[in-house]
């Protein structure tokens, strides 16, 4: 299939650090809101297996949503982003990509290399905001050499459900290949180890810099939660494992990767109408760099409008 022979011209050396030359493709795209700096900035993408992006759907209808958009049946092409925020004197990292969790994953865990060309050096971060704590998220803090490069007060921000449910995670209700429940168990359990002494915890939600506040919605992982910016006027909203790209047609199907995946599905509808009432730009940790749009609905049907790049 011609996306494999794209898949094998990619250059997927070097995925802890160094900067990496001539990338084929541009990682990373800046949004303004008001007096702060969004910059989204590509981890690659994984590959999951194509039926985890839909759990309880028929085969059927799920092979045919493949099929009209060229998409392969067996492996999902999952982009996965992280975010950086500059708001007043403080750099705030959004989640941190996969680092070397999974090594199968071969065209992710590029964070390092793309911070580093984009100007932002590990010791300038001075908040981390973490969406929840599985591997694609909290794996690139986990990398050799990055804690040492990390600022001794560096404070992470992440919900107390979160950090509580991880001492003790339940799977039951999740539908991800077995190989990847272990390699989740085993990054949060090395995450909290590394960092809980750093963890800013909080119930609800908690004001991260001007602008910017971290919000608990649950769902995906009980304490999940987004990240909202507003400035002048502006406003985006980080949304983490929320949405996906499948959800604008099926908001009511079931992600593998959501440990309740009811609660996920209420959680992802009222943000979809909230952010197609507001117009707020929605940036979003799985879908499609540069992962910048906003939601439109009509009744029960959503759809993604991406944002037009400005160049
Ligand atoms: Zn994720």
């Amino acid at each position: 299939m011609e996306q494999h022979q794209t898949r094998m011209k990619v250059d997927t050396t070097g995925f802890a650090g160094g900067v990496k030359r001539d990338e084929l493709v541009p990682s990373r795209y800046v949004v303004r809101i008001g007096e702060i700096d969004v910059m989204v900035i590509s981890d690659g993408v994984l590959e999951p297996p194509a039926e985890s992006m839909a759990t309880n759907a028929d085969p059927v209808i799920r092979t045919a949503w493949l099929d009209e958009r060229f998409l392969a049946h067996d492996v999902f092409d999952w982009a996965l982003n992280a975010v950086v925020v500059r708001s007043g004197s403080q750099t705030i990292l959004v989640d941190s990509g996969i680092g070397g969790e999974v090594p199968d994953f071969r065209r992710a865990g590029q964070l390092g290399h793309r911070l580093a060309a984009a100007g932002i050096d590990l010791g300038s971060v001075t908040d981390v905001v973490l969406t929840h704590m599985h591997f694609d998220h909290v794996g690139g803090l986990l990398v050799d050499g990055v804690k040492e490069k990390l600022r001794p007060d560096l404070r992470i921000h992440v919900s107390a459900a979160e950090a509580k449910f991880w001492e003790a995670p339940d799977f039951s209700r999740t539908g991800m290949p077995p190989v990847l429940v272990e390699t989740a168990r085993s990054a949060s359990r090395r995450f909290l180890d590394e960092y809980r002494s750093q963890l800013r915890t909080f119930e609800k939600e908690q004001d991260v810099a001007p602008g910017v506040v971290v919000a608990r919605t649950g769902g995906h992982t009980p304490g999940h939660s987004v990240v909202r910016i507003a400035s002048g006027g502006n406003r985006l909203v980080f949304g983490g494992d929320a949405i996906f790209p499948v959800s604008f047609d099926h908001p009511e199907w079931h992600n593998g990767f959501e440990h309740d995946p009811e609660e996920a599905t209420r959680v992802r509808m009222k943000l979809m109408r909230e952010l197609a009432e507001t117009g707020a730009w929605l940036v979003s940790t799985h879908m499609p760099f540069p992962s910048v749009g906003r939601v439109a609905v009509d009744g029960d049907l959503f759809r993604w409008v991406p944002v037009w790049w400005d160049y």
